[in-house]
């Protein structure tokens, strides 16, 4: 991909998203590079980033595959100047990790950090408390800490917030020490890779040689098998020598299905901790806290009395999507130029709110789809594959996905225990087959109608 491609990217875009939009927001984008699937741009402000990449990412990447480029993913980072960000930050975001001088670092280079999660913009609440106490401990690098430091909870509850403020703590308090934070993916891929390139020897020297090593959501090894084992030699490696591991998580170790026992057991030496949900407290801490940096960007924008209180009674599911209703929200605003007041956020939030507000259970999805389709209700959580039980079964993979606030994982396992995988699958599957399928269409469109109703 070039930037010539680019350039014939953004005229498909200019179609597709109309005159305005792309004045607005594509065009101040600016392609840096595209590599292992992940597109990256730069933008303005983060503001810019995470509007365009919740509105925009998916017509993004879909006329970039139209052009030829392999892109699984785009990311939106703000342009930095000379090494710090130029963040229209509220309060002045802190600096970046420094980048450790020595050799081959960009050997060393793991997932990247993103410099707002920090300490400081981390808002501490009864559900976070103990996480947020533990970090703080490790990042302070005391003579006795937690190791391994293990963090775990549900979706958008702050883990990688925590693993990237500790990142960047311990990185401004001894930037001599080499911190490395990955995403367990990230491991895997590096890890197939050296395999692949007969580099496993430095591989080996490559993750023995850090001082921190964080490894962000780990379920994602379980079951992959070598890779498990490579990641406990690596473990063990770090532990002996004395230094500092945090891994995170959806679940408890004893709950990841697939991880070995002795890697489980070993994470048990350390300090494991979760993320509970979110309380009302909580929840309107963080939008305040936000709020108050949407006001340092929005100049002049006004905020009606009572409506973080509504969002924060009302959007229950989790932080990200608490966000997301508060950055469209702004956005709207400062677009019609109007103050933002209960009727705006009403109207502007109407999806959000919506999906929040129907209790839909999966087990209320499952009957529904059972009874339209005349299968037994048992059929969904057991082990046939026939068609005329797979099929249905899918469907209500697909509206639990879409209408409850439930991950991959817990659908799974409400599916009789099936991976997560499976579950992604079926989603995926019953997503192509709708856009053929009229009669499909039909069948989901009316079961969403029953379920909401
Ligand atoms: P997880 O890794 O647990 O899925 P993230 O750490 O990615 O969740 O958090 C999702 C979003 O919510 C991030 O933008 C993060 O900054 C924000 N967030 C979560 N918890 C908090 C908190 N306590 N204070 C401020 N922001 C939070
Ligand atoms: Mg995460």
């Amino acid at each position: 991909m070039t930037e010539d491609t680019w350039g014939q990217v953004r005229e498909e875009l200019l179609k597709r998203v109309g005159r305005n939009n792309y004045l607005t927001w594509i065009e101040p984008l600016h392609f840096t590079d595209l590599s292992e699937g992940v597109a990256r741009f730069t933008v303005p402000t983060s503001f810019h980033g995470e509007w365009v990449a919740r509105n925009f990412g998916d017509h993004i990447r879909r006329e970039m595959l139209g052009s030829g480029a392999e892109v699984t993913r785009v990311e939106f980072s703000v342009a930095r100047q000379g090494s710090r960000p130029a963040a229209p930050a509220a309060r002045p975001a802190p600096a970046p990790a420094p980048a450790p001088q020595r050799g081959a670092e960009d050997d060393l280079a793991g997932s990247p950090l993103d410099y707002r999660f920090t300490f400081d913009t981390f808002v501490v609440g009864k559900p976070n408390q103990l996480a947020h106490a533990a970090a703080r401990r490790v990042a302070e690098g005391g003579p006795v800490s937690f190791n391994p430091l293990f963090l775990y909870g549900g979706v958008g509850l702050g883990k990688t917030h925590l693993m990237h403020a500790i990142a960047h703590e311990i990185s401004a308090r001894n930037p001599e020490k080499r911190v490395l934070y990955l995403s367990a993916e990230q491991f895997m891929y590096r890890f197939v890779q050296a395999l692949r390139d007969k580099q496993i020897m430095s591989f080996k020297e490559l993750f023995r040689s850090v001082d921190v090593l964080m490894v962000d959501d780990v379920q994602f090894i379980a079951g992959k098998d070598s890779t498990q084992e490579e990641f406990f030699h690596t473990f063990n490696a770090l532990v002996d020598q004395n230094r500092q591991i945090v891994i995170s998580a959806d679940r408890a170790p004893g709950e990841i299905k697939g991880l070995e026992d002795r890697i489980a057991s070993r994470l048990q030496c350390g300090l494991i901790v979760d993320l509970h949900p979110t309380d009302y407290e909580l929840r309107l801490g963080i939008l305040q806290t936000k709020a108050e940096f949407y006001r340092g960007q929005y100049a002049g924008l006004k905020i009606a009395p009572g409506v973080l209180e509504f969002l924060a009674h009302r959007i229950t599911t989790n932080v990200r999507v608490l966000e997301g209703a508060l950055t469209r929200l702004f956005a709207f605003a400062s677009l019609v130029g109007r103050e933002i007041t209960l009727d705006l956020a009403q109207d502007c939030l109407a999806d959000i709110l919506r999906a929040s507000d129907r209790k839909v259970t999966i087990e209320e999805i499952q009957r529904k789809v059972a009874e339209h389709y005349n299968i037994r209700l048992s059929d969904m959580i057991g082990p046939k594959r026939l068609r005329a039980v797979a099929r249905p079964r899918q469907v209500a993979m697909y509206l639990a996905k879409q209408l409850t606030p439930r991950s991959l994982p817990e659908i799974g396992r409400r599916f009789g225990g099936r991976d997560h995988t499976t579950i992604m699958h079926g989603v995926r599957k019953i997503e192509e087959l709708m856009a053929t399928d009229s009669q499909l269409s039909d069948d989901l469109q009316m079961l969403r109608r029953l379920l909401e109703g």
